[in-house]
Order: structure tokens, then sequence, then C-alpha cells
């Protein structure tokens, strides 16, 4: 399995509007918001964190990703403020 470098340990928060989870710094979301990823998506991103980390596809990717799930965030939101 892979092996984690230290900084790769150190926790960041979720990029998901809302979400109070913390991801690991070589993680693009938390886990529970990374699987709302459409599966093609979180396969390229993979495809492209192996193949070009960091580069501007690998970025547009992830970008994508957040913006995905952050409109399916915005669905589920109550349209009135909840008690
Ligand atoms: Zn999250």
């Amino acid at each position: 399995m892979a092996k984690l470098l230290p900084k790769n340990k150190q926790r960041c928060p979720c990029p998901i509007h809302g979400c109070r989870s913390q991801r690991r710094r070589d993680q693009v979301m938390c886990a529970g918001h990374w699987f709302k990823v459409p599966r093609e998506l979180r396969d390229e991103i993979w495809r492209l964190y192996r193949s070009e980390p960091g580069s501007a596809a690998h970025i547009a990717a992830i970008r994508d990703a957040i913006r995905s799930v952050n409109e399916q965030v915005a669905e589920l939101a109550p349209t009135s403020p909840a008690a």
C-alpha cells in the first residue's frame, strides 16, 4: 500500500461548503465527501495524481470534483433555515 509521508498526514479543512471535517493533506476532501464525487471523476483524479501530480489537468479535475460536491450539498440544503 501507499507509504505515507509525514507531511501527508497533516490535517487540513475539507474544502466543501459547510463541512467541518478534516482531510489529509494528500486527499482532495474528507472521505465522506470524496465518495459523492462522480466515480469517473474520482478515477480521473487518481490517474492524474499518479501520473502528473500538481499538473494543470490534475488541479482542474480537483476543482471539478469540489464544485460537483458543493452543488450536491447546495441541493440537499434546506431552502428555509432549520430550527
Ligand atoms: Zn467534507
